[in-house]
């Protein structure tokens, strides 16, 4: 831009006028704020928030500790620890997912080949202390157990978009 012209635009205070009449333009138009935590906007049932492990009817952990999911994370966020049961087949022993290390891709959900880390819609918690960010395997469990109903129905819905 020549000198002369940004001389001009300056005096003549031109991007101020530009900057007030998109603020007239939007003045008296429908207002769009979603006034949270009061008002939510959707969400899809692939919304990717606090992780949950699932169980089968019967009662039965899904997870069979084949560390699918480990493996695949990104953040190196899952730590997980294996043993056999007497009957031969394998569970953990310990789940761990560090939260503050997640950055929620949903890698782990799509590596397992049992559905049973999967995410929720759940995206309102909060951590007080380091310690609290990492989530155990009994949190977790609870977690699927709370909300399984829900989590059977966002994966029905979501089957049919695939
Ligand atoms: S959502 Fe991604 S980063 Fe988080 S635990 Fe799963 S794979 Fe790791
Ligand atoms: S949650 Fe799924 S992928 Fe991860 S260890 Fe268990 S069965 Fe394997």
């Amino acid at each position: 831009m020549s000198t002369i012209t940004h001389y001009f635009k300056s005096f003549f205070l031109v991007e101020l006028f530009k900057g007030l009449q998109l603020t007239g333009k939007y003045f008296f138009r429908k207002k769009i704020t979603v006034q949270y935590p009061e008002e939510k906007t959707p969400q899809s049932p692939r919304f990717r928030g606090h992780h949950a492990l699932r169980r089968y009817q019967n009662g039965e952990e899904r997870c069979i500790a084949c560390k699918l999911c480990e493996a695949v994370c990104p953040a190196l966020a899952i730590t997980i620890e294996s043993e056999e049961r007497e009957d031969g087949t394998r569970r953990t022993t310990r789940y761990d997912i560090d939260m503050f290390k997640c950055i929620y891709c949903g890698f782990c959900e799509e590596a397992c080949p049992v559905d049973a880390i999967v995410e929720t819609r759940h995206f309102e918690y909060h951590f007080e202390n380091r310690q609290d960010a990492i989530i155990d395997k009994a949190a977790l469990l609870e977690m699927g157990d709370r909300f399984e109903q829900e989590i059977a129905r966002d994966r029905q819905q979501d089957a049919r978009y695939r």
